[in-house]
């Protein structure tokens, strides 16, 4: 027998990954205020966190949290269709479907199951449907892309925010039934998609948009309501919106919105949706008080866009290699990932949690400082930060 062994295979993959300077570290932090933490005793300011409007850790999440443990208890007990779906889920999902103008809302554990459920659910393998097209901008999620991929569909990607690229490949296949699916915005870029051209896109050829908001709502358009709502645009025009609860709205979860077929569609046949125990009840009770708090959080979007702009105007006098974003994620591009390691270290040293994102998550050669703002930061630690980074990257030059 010759069989290679799965686990030998995986232990040289990581080493060869390790060897490429491409190692993931996984370390338990214990966040200690909005904006700070500590790992190992040692304190850190956090620019690297998805809590934009700082609601992680406010007191009312946190009552919510609690007196819903009291009233329900911890598990839901179950799947959504069978003794999971609680009265706290279906006044949550009310809760978005009203927040983002849409007919009706459906959670899921996580933005991952949520896009893997409605790709699944749109673009499955059916009997009687004809295997569909999926375009997706390069730089979506990894779920979107993973999703599409496990589906009969045909997988076709346009480059970044090029929506003629988009359109040369619809009306490559006009006969099939096509789903265009973007980022609203760009994780690691922190651009916002083209949305108003998409939609109008889709509109001319008959396609349908969805749109992963995980980083747009909360943040964008009125209300917070999403890069959708920012644009103008509703349900008409972008059938299909996806959102996540662990960023802006800071508890954890995710949820599609859109009209009560797609959502029906979705209880019948998104399969990440069906088969999984529901979340904790009182979790959804934490997000209600959490939608509450960032439909009415005008100022804290107002203190982000101050701190966004301190940032974009401190770094730039620095000459720092910024990219074009205007929302909380403002990623330095470095290029070489080991620089980008070495400069993250660096502001360890100087007392900044800073994420670095190298390959495979963004493309070869585009390694970069992923710096994401929140509300809960204060003017100080921004101008520190802008103190650190020029130290930081000169120490990379070597
Ligand atoms: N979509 C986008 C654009 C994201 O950035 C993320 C989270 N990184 C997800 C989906 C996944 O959401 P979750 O963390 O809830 O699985």
């Amino acid at each position: 027998m010759n069989r290679p062994d799965l686990l030998d295979q995986l232990a040289r993959a990581a080493q060869e990954r390790a060897q490429r300077g491409l190692h993931r570290r996984l370390r338990a932090v214990e966040h200690t205020a909005a904006g700070c933490c500590s790992i190992d005793g040692r304190d850190f300011v956090v620019f690297c966190s998805n809590d934009y409007l700082g609601l992680a850790a406010h007191p009312d999440l946190v009552t919510a949290l609690q007196r819903g443990a009291a009233e329900y208890g911890v598990g839901s007990t179950g799947a959504h269709l069978i003794s999971g779906h609680h009265r706290a889920h279906a006044a949550l999902e009310q809760a978005l479907a009203a927040w983002t103008g849409r007919e009706r809302a459906l959670l899921f554990s996580t933005g991952i199951m949520a896009n893997l459920g409605v790709m699944q659910a749109l673009l499955g393998r059916t009997d009687t449907r004809q295997p569909g097209l999926c375009l997706q901008d390069k730089l979506n999620h990894a779920s979107l892309i993973d999703g599409a991929r496990a589906t009969a569909a045909t997988l076709r990607r346009y480059p970044h925010a090029d929506v003629d690229a988009a359109a040369r490949q619809l009306a490559a296949q006009p006969d099939a039934a096509a789903l265009l699916a973007t980022d609203g915005v760009f994780s690691m870029d922190g651009d916002i998609a083209p949305l108003t051209e998409l939609a109008a896109l889709c509109r001319h050829e008959g396609a349908t948009l969805m749109v992963d908001d995980a980083h747009g709502l909360g943040v964008l358009g009125p209300q917070g309501a999403g890069s959708l709502a920012n644009a103008g645009l509703s349900q008409d025009d972008a059938p299909i919106l996806m959102g996540t609860l662990g960023k802006a709205l800071g508890t954890g979860g995710a949820f599609v919105a859109g009209s009560a077929a797609l959502i029906d569609g979705l209880v019948q046949f998104a399969r990440s949706f069906v088969y999984t125990t529901a979340p904790p009840p009182a979790l959804a009770a934490a997000t209600l008080e959490a939608v509450r708090l960032a439909r009415a959080a005008d100022d804290r979007r107002e203190r982000l866009r101050h701190l966004i702009a301190r940032f974009r105007t401190g770094a730039a006098q620095l000459d720092l290699p910024l990219m074009p974003s205007t929302t909380p994620i403002q990623p330095l591009l470095l290029g070489d990932a080991e620089r980008a390691s070495d400069a993250a270290t660096a502001l360890e040293t100087a007392g900044f949690l800073v994420g670095a994102i190298r390959p495979p998550t963004v493309p070869q050669g585009q390694a970069r400082l992923r710096i994401t703002l929140s509300a809960a930061h204060r003017d100080e630690d921004v101008d520190r930060l802008l103190d650190a980074l020029p130290h930081a990257l000169s120490a990379t030059n070597l």
